[in-house]
C-alpha cells in the first residue's frame, strides 16, 4: 500500500507543477526557455525594432 500512496503523492506533485506551468525539478531545460519572448519593439513607434545608424529605422528615435 505504501508504494501506491507514494505514487499518488508523486502524481499530485506533478499535476501541481503542470498547473503552475513549471518544468519538473532536475529538468535541464529551464522553464525560462519555454516562455516566449516578446519581439523587441521600438519604444517610440512600437514597430519591430530595426536599427539603422543607432536609430529606429521607422521613427528615427535614438536607441
Ligand atoms: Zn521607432
Amino acid at each position: 500500500m505504501g508504494e501506491l500512496v507514494e505514487r499518488l503523492v508523486a502524481l499530485e506533485e506533478r499535476l501541481t507543477r503542470v498547473e503552475e506551468g513549471k518544468a519538473p525539478p532536475g529538468d535541464g531545460r529551464s522553464s525560462a526557455k519555454l516562455v516566449p519572448r516578446p519581439p523587441h519593439r521600438c519604444i517610440g513607434c512600437g514597430l519591430p525594432l530595426r536599427k539603422q545608424a543607432g536609430r529606429c529605422r521607422w521613427c528615427g528615435r535614438p536607441l
